[in-house]
């Protein structure tokens, strides 16, 4: 007789840097052929997602009942992509609205089971207090962190200690994570930078969003074991709880062609502009998902991209002061007569908003990656041995280039913030350095076949080898049954 299938429940943060990670795993369970899935998430993500899943997926989609306008919010803003920086923290307070229906959800699944519950729960980093609705009806709970252990264990060190704050130097030092070495005020988020802990707004991000990690029965991470030791050491050693490092989940080339019916080029058209350029010798320029840069620092990396004498594709999202959801203006926001040059030279893509970035990268005229080192972007990158030009601009991508930088020796930091200041030179220089033949360029290339290949390794599961990622996968898939066992022997 077949086994009936355990439940999975899955509940990614609003945002295109935790969903997609998320559906990419929960992808990868599915093809277990052991476990349903429960995918949830507010009403327009939903929607959204309907048409990224493959066909023949069974990956069953919930939505939960969210009016943004409730929150303060614009109409329909249901996804940081669709938000200016500032309202962030609204959304993050909004989604605090869904605990009551999740619990709902949570107690119909398990009515409509005849009593059997979800083997676990797997909730966004951001939705910490799943945990107290999967205690409540005695299901295994995991936090799912989609950025580097080493960004997030900086990160969450930063908001706690704040020590920044007890300094007059602008150079200081994790109280907890001395192997994190010192940190530059440069490397704060505007947010971070002047956070106080008798402001509400950082007793909420403390209580709400950092705390909960703490209270998991574990944390999966969306790395690798091999390239991101130290911040995993700082999570066992600090919370005491079982971390997986199950990464890189990836959505496979293809996949996202589904999920987005809103890129600025098909993947296609992109394919064919990549497909008649020489190998490696493309310059990709993106910020992700939710990120931008200032209207003068606009100018100097279009600048950039015309004095280098590379071929690129840049995604162009609105400047900093701009409406984040407006149309493409070439006129107001790039220098005089550049997109008509770049497009009659053929030396240059502009993509509006959304650019089917897996593709981009995969592809084998891509030679370097200018990024804000968004973690999706970096493990997407570096599964294809693409060398990075960083610019982290908020939150734990500052932490993400050390890590690349300094430990891991993929990348070279071109600039730090969404406001600082840049000029087109220092931008050029940086390019140069990583695409051109020099001694760090070559060292750079190296180094990142190298840990492609380590990637390549940690994904493997086959017959004689398992790879870390996997085997980590299958602990993570083991504890939940044995737990499940232990609470409904
Ligand atoms: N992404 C994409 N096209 C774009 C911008 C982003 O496909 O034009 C995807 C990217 O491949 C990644 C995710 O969106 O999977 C962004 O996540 P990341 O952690 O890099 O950054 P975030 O957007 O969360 O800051």
């Amino acid at each position: 007789m077949a086994e009936t299938k355990q439940n999975i429940v899955m509940f990614p943060y609003m945002g295109q840097g935790h969903i997609i990670p998320l559906l990419a795993l929960a992808l990868r369970i599915e093809k277990t052929n052991k476990y349903t899935i429960t995918f949830v998430n507010t009403p327009l993500n939903i929607k959204k997602l309907t048409s990224s899943l493959p066909p023949n997926s069974s990956i069953h989609l919930l939505e939960l009942p969210f009016n943004s306008s409730d929150h303060g919010l614009p109409p329909d803003a249901e996804n940081m992509d669709s938000l200016p920086y500032h309202q962030f923290i609204t959304l993050f307070q909004a989604s605090m609205s869904l605990k009551p229906h999740f619990r709902k959800l949570v107690s119909n699944l398990i009515h409509e089971q005849n009593g059997e519950k979800p083997v676990c729960i797997i909730s966004d980093m951001f939705l910490g207090w799943c945990k107290e609705i999967a205690q409540e009806f005695g299901i295994f709970h995991a936090i799912f962190i989609s950025c580097s252990a080493f960004g997030s264990a900086c990160y969450y060190s930063l908001w706690l200690n704040l020590p920044h704050r007890n300094t007059d130097s602008d150079e200081f030092m994790l109280p907890d994570f001395p192997e994190a070495s010192t940190f530059h005020v440069t490397q704060l988020s505007e947010v971070l930078r002047v956070a106080d802990a008798s402001d509400p707004t950082t007793a909420f991000r403390r209580k709400e969003l950092i705390s909960p990690w703490s209270k998991a029965d574990g944390i999966l991470f969306n790395t690798v074991e091999e390239i991101d030791k130290l911040g995993l050491m700082y999570f066992s050693r600090k919370l005491g709880r079982q971390v997986w490092p199950i990464g890189p989940v990836l959505l496979a080339p293809g996949s996202q062609a589904r999920s987005r019916r809103d890129f600025g080029i098909s993947p296609e058209e992109c394919k064919k502009w990549l497909d008649k350029k020489p190998s490696f010798s493309v310059l990709y320029v993106s910020f992700g998902s939710q990120n931008t840069i200032s209207p003068s620092n606009m100018i100097q990396m279009a600048m950039a991209l015309e004095a280098c004498g590379k071929f690129f594709i840049w995604v162009v999202r609105p400047p900093l002061g701009f409406d984040i959801n407006s149309e493409f203006k070439a006129n107001e926001w790039l220098p005089e007569g550049f997109e008509k040059r770049i497009k009659d030279s053929g030396r240059g893509l502009l993509v509006h908003k959304w650019a089917p970035q897996v593709e981009i990268l995969s592809h084998k005229s891509l030679s370097a990656f200018l990024s804000h080192c968004g973690w999706n972007s970096l493990v997407e990158a570096l599964s294809y041995g693409v060398p990075i030009l960083g610019w982290p601009m908020v939150a734990e991508q500052f932490y993400n280039v050390k890590l690349l930088e300094k430990e891991i020796g993929v990348c070279a930091e071109v600039a730090r913030g969404r406001s600082c200041e840049v000029f087109h030179e220092e931008i050029v220089a940086k390019i140069e350095m990583v695409m051109n033949e020099s001694e760090k360029g070559k060292e750079i290339r190296k180094k990142v076949l190298k840990v492609k290949e380590i990637i390549k390794n940690a994904l493997k599961d086959e017959e004689n080898f398992m790879g870390s990622s996997m085997k980590a996968m299958d602990q993570f898939l083991d504890a939940c049954i044995n737990e499940k066992k232990k609470i409904q022997p």
